[in-house]
């Protein structure tokens, strides 16, 4: 693959990872199409079992979408009306809105300065009658502290559902995200470190009970067939996605590798300058789902990169708590004053396994360029 360098950086590019992977994707398509089982078949059940095994836990639970993922997740831990769970304002509003379509009430707590993920001192201060669940995100591919997080839902009798949607690959203590709460929920939208070619997400547990109450509401309330037990939802994972994601699962580790060369660049490159690098907090192998930058002048040099042809951009741009969705809460950025600060400072440069070396030494050299002016 012959990249020059002095064009376009993209902040994303699939089409480069298609090239890589093309064959063994339409080995699997070829595969499927003939049978005429399209929902619910052997490539799910394959997924679940590989996917599960390679998470850690006993069993995963194939789901439509992330979002999906997350609301059935909290549903099967019996979230529901009138409960409150604990959750962090900086996030894909998905995380939040799954927490609403279970009628219960989103909880924010701040997050810590270095990683962007949820500060565990704050979290007991939350902790109501109500309470039924914390809900950390794994922000930007890092896992959060989420044994404090575990021990204080263990004592509270709280559920933890661990967000993963950017943390396929990411690792603590050597054992993978999903594998901490009582469920895991990723997402396999199309960019994320592992992504679908359209949407797709999975629920990690090593619960037999929750493992059957997803499976339950996924697919109409279910048990056996037309016994309609519960009301529930139509939210199963295709079979040709569980097909070419299973091709993908193989290639994951090395994905999350060519990520951390990437970010091994930035990091040397960047440090000296008026940006905050990535911290990695302790026992954690960072999967850089995005490579996210605190930057002086943040708006100034998101554009100075767009004028250099150099793909960035903001994720997210707004706290979920000041969204229009969540106005009504009246909660606004009270008591997440690192969420607030942070939001007018981060910025994710390009990041992807096939981002080539020069292309990531052009863009660090770029941003030097920006705060030599
Ligand atoms: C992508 C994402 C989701 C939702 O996943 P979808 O597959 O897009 O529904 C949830 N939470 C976070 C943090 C995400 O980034």
């Amino acid at each position: 693959m012959v990249i020059p360098t002095n064009t376009a950086i993209p902040v994303e590019d699939l089409k480069r990872q298609w090239q890589q992977i093309e064959p063994e994707i339409m080995e699997a398509v070829r595969r499927v199409l003939p049978t005429g089982k399209y929902t619910l078949g052997p490539e799910l059940a394959a997924f679940e079992s590989e996917f599960a095994q390679y998470v850690g836990t006993t069993y995963s639970i194939g789901i439509s979408s992330g979002t999906a993922a997350l609301h059935l997740g909290l549903a099967a831990c019996g979230v529901g009306p009138g409960d409150e769970v604990i959750t962090v304002p900086n996030t894909y509003v998905a995380t939040v809105f799954a927490i609403s379509y279970c009628g219960a009430t989103p909880i924010f707590v701040d997050v810590e300065p270095d990683t962007f993920n949820m500060n565990t001192e704050q979290i007991e201060a939350k902790i109501t009658s109500r309470t039924r669940a914390i809900l950390p995100v794994h922000l930007y591919g890092q896992v959060s502290n989420i044994e404090a997080i575990v021990e204080i839902a263990r004592k509270h009798n709280l559920k933890v559902v661990e967000d993963c949607a950017h943390t396929h690959g990411a690792t603590h203590h050597g054992r993978f995200a999903g594998s901490f709460g009582d469920v895991g929920c990723f997402s396999f939208y199309p960019t994320k470190v592992m992504g679908a070619f359209g949407d797709g997400g999975m629920c990690t547990t090593s619960d037999p009970a929750i493992n059957e109450k997803i499976r339950q509401l996924r697919y109409m309330g279910q048990r056996t067939k037309y016994n309609h037990e519960i009301v529930g939802f139509q939210e199963r994972l295709d079979e040709l996605q569980a097909a070419m994601l299973r091709v993908k699962l193989r290639y994951l580790d090395e994905w999350v590798k060519q990520r951390q060369r990437v970010a091994a660049i930035y990091d040397e490159m960047l440090t000296g300058l008026p940006v905050q690098i990535p911290v990695v907090a302790s026992g954690n192998e960072h999967a850089y789902y995005l490579y996210t930058i605190k930057a002086d002048r943040r708006d100034e040099l998101k554009q100075y990169l767009l004028d250099h042809s150099i793909g960035c951009y903001i994720v997210y741009p707004y706290l979920v708590p000041e969204t229009g969705a969540y106005q009504s809460l009246g909660v606004g950025r009270t008591g997440i004053p690192q969420a607030a600060q942070d939001v007018d400072k981060i910025l994710s440069l390009p990041m992807f396994p096939e981002l080539l070396d020069e292309e990531a030494i052009q863009v660090c050299n770029t941003i030097r360029a920006f705060y030599s002016d």
